[in-house]
């Protein structure tokens, strides 16, 4: 443990979300552990019509821990990275690197962000955006969307419940649409959310976008929720022979 850490136990009597040792909210190793290639994350079942969605990490562990800290808790500084990871999965969805790029936040619900006062979504959006900006790519965040009231938590419903809940939820002010018609007509649009489940929220958004015209390129989030029997996993098998454990 280095003297800053010693340091910050000391002021704030903090530990590592991934480890638990004392110091800053994530260790330098743990840290270090989240880095790993994005990957196409399709939930099972796929809403019909989605684009690819790609995600930097699984939903468990420490990732888990630093996005439920960043959005209940309001623990600021895990916004670094977990928009970093955010960034992994934008570039993997845009890959090969051409043209700008618009990357376009999931809104919250209505009365969620002002209660919070503090928009995470969005906020990892744009840490994200200054990475990808730092790393040369020509890339904006666009907030073309707004909730509409009367939606519920998500949380403890069903890939079905979900859909229903957010159907037709989401819509795109026109005069945001235009405001960016003038500053990037020809990019690609890349819908960002921190955590994919069933996939419902991206698919509302990416419906809200295609409703008012605009062609979705792609879904990234920090993480998703791990498949069950993911495609190229085969499905654990009984040992041939007894006594293994
Ligand atoms: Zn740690």
């Amino acid at each position: 443990m280095s003297l800053l850490d010693d340091l910050l136990d000391l002021a704030t009597g903090s530990s590592c979300l991934g480890c638990a040792r004392p110091g800053r909210l994530l260790c330098p190793q743990c840290r270090a552990g989240l880095a790993g290639e994005a990957f196409p994350a399709w939930p099972s079942p796929t809403p019909p019509g989605m684009v690819t969605p790609w995600a930097a990490a699984p939903y468990e562990a420490t990732v888990r821990e630093l996005v439920t800290g960043h959005k209940e808790h309001r623990r600021f500084p895990l916004a670094s990275p977990l928009g970093e990871l955010l960034a992994t999965a934008v570039a993997a969805a845009t890959e090969p690197p051409r043209g700008p790029l618009v990357l376009v936040p999931v809104p919250s619900r209505p009365g969620t962000a002002r209660r919070r006062g503090y928009a995470p979504t969005e906020t990892l959006v744009r840490v994200a955006a200054r990475r990808l900006r730092a790393a040369g790519v020509d890339v904006v965040v666009a907030c073309l969307l707004r909730s509409r009231r009367g939606v519920l938590d998500q949380s403890g419903l069903g890939a079905v419940d979900r859909s229903v809940n957010l159907a037709e939820t989401m819509h795109c002010p026109s005069r945001r649409l235009r405001a960016l018609a003038v500053r990037r007509p020809l990019a690609r649009v890349v819908v960002c959310d921190d955590v994919l489940t069933t996939g419902a929220t991206a698919r509302e958004a990416q419906r809200a976008l295609e409703a008012v015209g605009v062609r979705v390129h792609a879904v990234a989030c920090v993480a998703a929720t791990p498949r069950r029997n993911p495609p190229g996993r085969p499905r654990p098998s009984r040992p041939l022979s007894g006594g293994v454990l």
